[in-house]
């Protein structure tokens, strides 16, 4: 029976160590008291008619109801005559922003201290629009498409982010120098909304440029918004920064509030079922689902945990260049909430 307290998410463990660090985070939001009630969906074993992908529409439709959902890495099945499992959802639930905080992890050295800032990402055209085509013999064009709903949408995101989160700056990351009509059609749009919150600093930084600062300075950034392309190559950049994909949490923004969290790292079949797996970036991911939910207490305390345990030191993972399994490495993060 369910609780009417409990807020309901769909939980997507996913293929490889997917389930592995999916229980990691039941776990710990269990001895965290999260008021979350899991629905648990998997990924179908044939192509379900109504999503044309593996995916099934009653999954789909989990996260249409209940607004929230983690994800745990999804294997691209191998075949043709399916769409992917990660375009299905994007394009199905309409997630329109990729929004990634990166901020160094205390006691995990890494080149840099300081890092505090957030990729957020246009998720839907740009470069990724799949307009390409043969024009002639050796010649191929592909569009890149920018339109004014989709930057409003995001820039009001990102600012709307800052503004909520106590951030003090929003910087659109562009080329529009040379892209003239479409990252100028971007920033112009980014420049409407920022007028809207006279309290957030906007600033427009060319895409060549911030990546020299990125590597120089990385505390020079706070908020960055930006179209596809540049947010694919930033986001991950960024995430070098504090060490990497297994570190790093994201959360998938669509159409009427949906918020799917995501850990960025793949299935690792390499040390799938082995219990070797971290689970850290699946749950610093469902610490941005918590944000998202306004439950700060709980994230905070979840937060707390995670990087207190790494940065002890004791309990570390293979990739971190410790010893641990994914379950000591859990309790341990138990044991500090
Ligand atoms: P991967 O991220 O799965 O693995 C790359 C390396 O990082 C491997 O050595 C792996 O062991 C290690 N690694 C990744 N996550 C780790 C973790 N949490 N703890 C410890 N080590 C970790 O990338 P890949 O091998 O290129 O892809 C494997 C599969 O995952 C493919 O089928 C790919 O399509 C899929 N994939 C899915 C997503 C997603 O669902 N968002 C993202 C990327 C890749």
């Amino acid at each position: 029976a369910s609780d009417s307290n409990l807020i309901r998410a769909t939980l997507f463990p996913g293929d490889g160590i997917g389930p592995e660090i999916a229980e990691s985070v039941k776990q710990v939001f269990k001895v965290a008291d999260v008021p979350i009630e899991w629905e648990e969906h998997f990924v179908g074993t044939e192509i379900d008619p109504r999503t044309q992908s593996f995916l099934t529409w009653e999954s789909l439709e989990s996260v249409r109801q209940n607004k929230v959902g983690l994800k745990g890495p999804m294997a691209t099945p191998i075949g043709k005559g399916h769409r992917s499992l990660n375009l299905t959802l994007r394009k199905e639930l309409n997630l329109y922003a990729n929004v990634r905080p990166c901020y160094s992890l205390p006691g995990y050295k890494t080149k840099y201290d300081d890092v505090d800032l957030i990729t957020i990402r246009e998720n839907t055209e740009g470069e990724y629009s799949g307009l390409e085509h043969q024009v002639v013999r050796g010649v191929v064009e592909s569009l890149k498409i920018i339109t004014r709903q989709a930057s409003l949408r995001v820039a009001e995101y990102a600012f709307h982010y800052a503004k909520t989160h106590g951030r003090e700056r929003v910087s659109a990351i562009h080329k529009a120098n040379i892209m003239q009509k479409t990252d100028g059609l971007f920033l112009k749009c980014c420049r409407e909304v920022a007028e809207k919150y006279p309290e957030i600093t906007y600033e427009e930084v060319v895409i060549d440029n911030c990546c020299m600062m990125l590597v120089k300075n990385p505390s020079l950034f706070d908020v960055l918004v930006m179209p596809n392309l540049y947010g694919d190559i930033i986001s991950d950049l960024c995430a070098g920064l504090i060490g990497g994909l297994g570190l790093t949490p994201s959360c998938n923004i669509g159409e009427g509030g949906i918020a799917l969290a995501e850990a960025v790292h793949g299935s690792a079949p390499d040390i799938a079922g082995k219990n070797l797996a971290n689970p850290t970036a699946l749950l610093l991911s469902a610490v941005t689902m918590l944000r998202h939910l306004d439950l700060h207490d709980k994230a905070d305390k979840i937060q707390d945990a995670v990087l207190k345990t790494i940065a002890e030191g004791k309990y570390r993972t293979g990739d971190l260049g410790g010893k641990s399994t994914t379950t000591d490495f859990t309790k341990a993060i138990c044991d500090h909430i």
